[in-house]
């Protein structure tokens, strides 16, 4: 008698294989068959018609404040992830010295826009060495398993001091090797990876670029060899990709021997870049290196509201002279008051923002119910208002009020210059890429994109029009073993006997992502955008049920993983 069996369940093993009706059968926290007939189970599921899955792993996401205070790392969690891997782009909050943390947060708060006030009350920097964070994150409660990466901004401001946090700072040979003494402990008590930012999209709040930016080879080298040393870990590294660049994380990569892992996307000013860079991983691939790129699957959006962080408005004084009202306070103003709106849509401030929204407008559209992250530029809410004669301002004023307020906009700032996913499809289909730019526990008011996996299976397997779809098996392999391989983790991702049971039972019919709505639930009453899913009938991770019809079960079964 098994602990439990889904019956009859059309399985995508997340192999690739093509799919097959059968049973799963597990046993404790592992799977103990798949087969047509597995005998009976303590519980049974019965899966006729449903759709069964691995538990997706996200290995792109910064939920290394979160996973201290909310057990259910949402909005992973409601989209059938089981492992979400935390630590990317160069910051987090280990090591830390006594009284350093304020310095961690104003990092944290300008390159992922977690405001300081929830990481500080939310974040009790209880350690200092990165092997005490580990402790406190394996205690944490937590429904989905989690790991843990070194952010190379944060290793340097700890040895280095305020110099560190300089990104034309270069360290002593000393300071260099004490880097490489603090990764490998922190390798050695199971961190899955080093991770660095060089792209000057990231900057601290206080301004100041992020201290990794520009670091030189010499630095670099020496925490490869210290990655080494360990024999583990995985390097991730977000990067604009000048002249040079990907030459420089190569001969990292080289002297780690461990697997390189960049961001992979396109940007509008140079929207073949990631083209020259897909070819060089590919001839890394070649030559014998683990290489991978990271990329998305939908454009990268800007989310605008009445309520998110930044919205066409935000700098607009008649605006700003609103900013002690509450969202309801404000929606109430806006709707009674014409004269406030014609304000706002007439007397625009000269500013770098209201610059910067003008030239957006044409790649942004409303995002009703029905938005599908592939709309046509035909549809842009500059079109749009070119058709009707009005004002694009107007339109975008109007947009937000809509629904009671709640109205949003969405501005396709990557992953869109052309005006379709062709591009996506693109990297998607190319073997050297890796799910991963869903960015679950960041940019908690502005981008809202760890919804991804449910929309990887929904619109490319099911529901796109505007271009061709892709196979469902090779999808979900994408975001299954795929990812759980490059990261070293080969106990799950697949549905076979002896792996772990992370497990999706899905209604592949209803699969769907719902409209992002901004929400008050972080610590100090922050506010976030978060985006729910229907369609997840179960998750199971270790054979501990986590989700049942799109809702916690309040069980926990997560754990913290450790590299070996
Ligand atoms: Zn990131």
């Amino acid at each position: 008698m098994h602990d439990l069996v889904i019956r009859g369940g059309t399985v995508v093993d997340g192999t690739g294989a093509p799919r097959r009706v059968a049973d799963v059968a597990v046993d404790a926290d592992k799977i103990a068959a798949v087969d047509s007939d597995v005998g009976r189970g303590r519980r049974e599921i019965d899966a006729k018609g449903l759709l069964v899955t691995p538990g997706f792993v996200d290995v792109h996401t910064h939920y290394d404040g979160q996973a201290t205070w909310d057990p259910y790392l949402t909005p992973s969690s409601w989209h059938g992830v089981t492992t979400v891997i935390f630590g990317n782009c160069g910051v987090g909050f280990a090591p830390v010295r006594r009284g350093a943390a304020p310095y961690l947060i104003n990092l944290m708060e300008g390159v992922e826009d977690i405001p300081g006030s929830v990481l500080a009350e939310g974040v009790s920097f209880e350690w200092e060495s990165f092997p005490e964070y580990m402790e406190a994150l394996a205690s944490a409660p937590k429904a989905v398993d989690i790991g843990a990466q070194v952010p190379h901004g944060v290793l340097r401001f700890y040895v280095m001091g305020e110099r560190g946090a300089d990104h034309a700072a270069s360290p002593t040979e000393d300071e260099i090797a004490r880097m490489g003494e603090l990764l490998e402990q922190a390798l050695n008590a199971g961190a899955l990876g080093f991770t660095t930012s060089r792209t000057i999209k990231h900057k601290a709040k206080d301004g100041r670029f992020t201290p990794s930016l520009s670091a030189h080879q010499p630095e670099l080298l020496g925490l490869a060899a210290a990655m080494k040393r360990a024999g583990r870990g995985v390097i991730e590294v977000n990067s604009d990709f000048g002249p040079g660049e990907f030459e420089v994380l190569r001969a990292a990569a080289e002297v780690a021997s461990r697997p390189l892992s960049v961001l992979l996307l396109q940007v509008n000013n140079a929207p073949d870049l990631w083209r020259e860079t897909r070819a060089e991983i590919h001839a890394a691939r070649k030559a014998g290196l683990d290489v991978n790129g990271q990329v998305g699957c939908r454009p990268i959006g800007l989310i605008w509201g009445l309520e998110t962080s930044t919205n066409p408005f935000s700098t607009h004084p008649a605006w700003t002279a609103m900013s002690h009202l509450s969202a309801a306070q404000r929606f109430e103003r806006l709707k009674r008051e014409p004269e406030l709106r014609r304000t706002l849509v007439e007397q625009r401030p000269a500013d770098q923002q209201t610059r910067m929204i003008e030239t957006a407008l044409p790649r942004t559209y409303v995002m009703d119910g029905s938005y599908d992250y592939e709309p046509d530029p035909s549809n842009s809410i500059a079109a749009r208002a070119q058709i009707e004669g009005r004002s694009v301002w107007a339109l975008a004023l109007q947009a937000m009020i809509a629904e009671e307020g709640k109205g949003l906009l969405s501005h396709t700032f990557e992953n869109y210059t052309e005006g379709s996913l062709e591009v996506i499809r693109e990297m998607l289909v190319d073997e050297a890429t890796i799910m991963g730019l869903g960015d679950g526990g960041a940019h908690v008011c502005t981008v809202c994109d760890a919804g991804s996996p449910t929309f990887l299976l929904a619109h490319w397997a099911r529901d796109r029009k505007r271009g061709t779809r892709l196979p469902l098996e090779f999808l979900v392999r994408k975001q299954t073993r795929d990812c759980a391989l490059a990261y070293g983790l080969p106990d799950r991702g697949v549905l076979a006997a002896g792996h772990k049971a992370d497990i999706n039972v899905i209604d592949f019919e209803r699969l769907r992502v719902l409209k992002p709505e901004v929400v008050y639930d972080l610590p100090a009453g922050g506010k976030r955008l978060v985006q729910r899913a229907r369609g997840y009938r179960h998750t199971f991770v270790a054979g501990t049920e986590m989700l049942r019809d799109d809702e916690h079960t309040g069980e926990l079964p997560g754990r913290l993983l450790r590299a070996r």
